[in-house]
């Protein structure tokens, strides 16, 4: 049996099996020994079945009789019911909605059960116990319970399942693997003095452990030491992208702070120390003749736009070597339509008094600034007529989506590469653009979400990083109440007043709890349609109200949102996912829904969005629960001085499960479970660090290197 080979090479299965591997992500033998046990159970849980009380949660093992599946008379639910019996006595088991479970199982099965013991009129029984069939009963059952040899044998693992295929099928395959030899062939990638250094088990027992532990602490180094060795992985993709990417040979752009003063003094704001302080950074960057790749992190509203355009200057006021004319060139990128339309009008703004050409590209069309006929205002231009101007220079600017890295957009002479809420984008895609010239491309990324520093430090190991840790002067802080169901009319009349006053509001739908994407975008279009109507019917007649979803085209979401802006609209309720960052100061209100169901990092984000003018902005954090526990959370953002630290709480009290965005970083369960422990991460990226500096190439680690390039493809075939 070899690592690489493919399950089916060596395993019989039928067809549902293969669907249900295939679901489960398991193509290797490799794979197979990658998939976890996602818990263990404990056999100390295990009862005969004679000394079973109603309230407990148990494992049983015991034998099927009296199988039959029927209709529950109440509401017809197909159910399944039976008898599961051992020596010492029987109890019943029912299954609602899953009489399948009738026919997989069969009359006289051997089974293991597990889940709650409920009691009802004196009976015992067991509601949708977790079923599977068993080869044997374990010794002992129904008599002196498992013998002598408990200690190594009460832990069993738990896998994730998918129809078709059980915890135990997987559990059998494994052991049947390792006892071919599949682990002879497992070389170890990290360096012996560093798993000695941190007391880290090697791979081939961490293996072992973590699939057939026999004390629940094995286990836990099997995680510790799989988590070190992702996180590991990850900083050395990071490092050494970082020392790739610094190689490049890059454009000189040579300003003083000075030559700025000009550009940033027509600002209608005076510049924040933050702001002049990241400004500096970049400049600093520019004049090195080596790639810039900076991330500009600050919270939402702290004004990262200004930043950016700064940097544009600079770049469309240079020439490109050896060349009389024409000017450097930008590519700007946003993660959405609407979001790239408003940078769009913000450099506008910022540049009209310079004659520069600016171009936009999106998905449902291109413009340029200035029109021929209107040199204040835009024009639609067709595509080709754009990317002709991009390509021959003529338009130094250009703003867009995803639009931006299609084959077809070439640059003359593209020096920097602005990428707006980073976190959207692969290295991958960062790698197509920086391919779009012969020279490397400056790169500024810049991002408010807000993470945990572990994260933060692994996931943007490639980059330098700038904080915008001000917010500009004069805003008030947002002033955020949690509103309990009975406060609700007394909040909308508070709302009544701002509104009244000429402000807009915003209100979000809860988020929707729908594994399905498409379901769930669906699910969410509703509930945004309902909420309007009811508010319209019920609270707020007066008002004008819209809605903003996914399902929208994104000419309607354009639409709304400039209608929005020049106050048509005084309401508008939306998804948490339709836009970050949208900017319309005049909306002062934001009423968040369901908030119980947010990390408070994405609350913040959201409550972010009425932070941007000078008027006192309010949150009103609506829940539904009442518990202590929420509550306490919630309040969480009425403290917390910004995102991060509301990120730091959201990693204590919901795990890594409840991290804003948590899918986009390719960081499997098990290494997310190394960001909650700073000691390993921090331990990871120094033995990475020290590696790297001594041996840029690892010519010393041949294993690393092969498993590095393996990952790199893996992830390159993802993207
Ligand atoms: P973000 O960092 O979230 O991208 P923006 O760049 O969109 O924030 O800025 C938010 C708002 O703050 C904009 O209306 C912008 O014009 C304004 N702004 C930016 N810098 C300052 C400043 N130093 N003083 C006052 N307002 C500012
Ligand atoms: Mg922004």
């Amino acid at each position: 049996m070899k690592l690489n080979s493919l399950i089916e090479e060596n395993f019989r299965l039928v067809e549902i099996q293969k669907t249900a591997l295939r679901k489960l992500g398991i193509r290797t033998i490799e794979d197979l020994l990658y998939h976890f046990p996602v818990r263990y159970g404990d056999t100390s849980s295990m009862k005969n079945i004679g000394s079973l009380v109603g309230g407990d949660n148990v494992v049983i093992f015991g034998k099927i009789s009296g199988l039959k599946t029927s209709k529950a008379y109440i509401k017809k639910i197909p159910m399944a019911e039976a008898f599961i019996e051992d020596e010492s006595g029987k109890i019943k088991a029912i299954w609602f909605h899953q009489p399948y479970l009738a026919k997989m199982i069969g009359e006289n099965a051997l089974v293991k059960a597990e889940g709650k013991v409920s009691e009802r009129k004196g009976e015992l029984y067991m509601s949708n116990p977790k079923i599977e069939t068993v080869s044997r009963l374990p010794i002992g059952v129904g008599d002196s319970l498992f013998g002598e040899k408990k200690e190594d044998y009460t832990l069993y693992p738990v896998y994730e399942e998918s129809r078709g295929i059980t915890s135990n099928w997987i559990f059998h395959k494994i052991q049947k693997a390792f006892s071919l030899g599949v682990l002879d062939e497992i070389t170890d990638p990290i360096p012996e003095e560093i798993l000695k250094k941190y007391s880290l088990p090697s791979l081939k027992t961490s293996l072992v452990w973590i699939h057939s532990p026999h004390r629940i602490k094995d286990a836990e180094s099997a995680r510790k030491r799989l988590a070190f060795e992702e996180i590991f992985f990850i900083q050395l993709e990071k490092q050494k992208e970082r020392i790739e990417y610094r190689k490049n040979p890059a454009p000189v752009i040579d300003k003083d702070e000075k030559d700025l003063e000009d550009f940033i003094g027509r600002f209608p704001f005076k510049a924040t120390n933050a702001q002049r302080k990241a400004i500096a950074d970049i400049l600093a960057d520019f004049k090195k003749g080596q790639a810039m790749s900076r991330l500009l992190e600050g919270d939402v509203g702290s004004g990262k736009t200004a930043v950016a355009a700064v940097a544009v200057y600079a770049t469309s006021t240079t020439r490109p070597k050896g060349q009389d004319f024409g000017s450097l060139q930008t590519a700007y990128m946003a993660p959405t339509e609407i979001l790239a339309t408003q940078h769009f009008e913000s450099f506008i703004k910022y540049f009209s008094y310079l004659n520069i050409n600016i171009g936009l590209i999106t998905g449902s069309g291109c413009r340029k600034f200035p029109s021929k006929v209107n040199p204040l205002g835009w024009t639609d231009i067709s595509r080709t007529q754009l990317l002709k101007w991009v390509a021959n220079g003529e338009i130094p600017i250009l703003i867009g989506t995803h639009a931006l890295i299609q084959k077809t957009v070439n640059f003359k002479s593209l020096a920097l590469v602005i990428i707006d809420e980073q976190h959207r984008f692969g290295t991958a895609q960062r790698q197509k653009l920086a391919k779009k010239s012969l020279l490397a491309p400056h790169l500024l990324s810049m991002t408010a979400t807000p993470i945990p520093r572990t994260l933060a430090l692994t996931i943007y190991g490639d980059l330098d990083l700038t904080l915008l840790d001000e917010m500009p002067e004069g805003r008030k802080k947002i002033i955020t109440e949690i509103v309990l169901p009975i406060d609700r009319d007394k909040t909308y009349e508070k709302i009544r007043a701002e509104l009244k006053d000429g402000r807009q509001a915003y209100v979000i739908c809860p988020r929707i709890d729908e594994p399905d994407p498409a379901k769930e975008m669906a699910l969410l279009a509703k509930s945004v349609k309902e909420e309007a109507k009811r508010l319209k019917k019920d609270i707020f007649p007066e008002y004008e109200i819209s809605i903003l979803h996914s399902k929208m085209k994104p000419s309607e979401k354009e639409k709304v949102m400039n209608d929005f802006k020049d106050k048509k609209i005084d309401i508008l309720v939306a998804t948490s996912v339709v836009e970050v960052g949208v900017n319309v100061p005049n909306a002062t209100i934001i009423v968040l829904e369901g908030a119980e169901r947010f990390g408070l990092a994405q609350l913040h984000q959201l409550r972010g969005r009425v932070i941007r003018s000078n008027h006192q902005a309010y949150c009103y954090v609506f829940a539904d629960t009442k518990t202590d526990k929420t509550l306490n959370r919630l309040k969480a953002l009425k403290e917390a001085k910004n995102g991060f630290e509301l990120a730091e709480f959201d990693l204590k009290f919901r795990g890594t499960g409840g991290l804003y965005g948590q899918k986009q970083w390719g960081i499997s369960d098990i290494g997310m479970e190394a960001i909650k422990n700073i000691k390993m991460v921090e331990a990871a990226r120094a033995e990475v660090k020290n590696m790297i500096e001594k041996d840029p190439l690892l010519n010393r680690y041949p294993i690393l290197q092969q498993k590095l390039s393996h990952r790199q493809s893996a992830t390159i075939h993802f993207e």
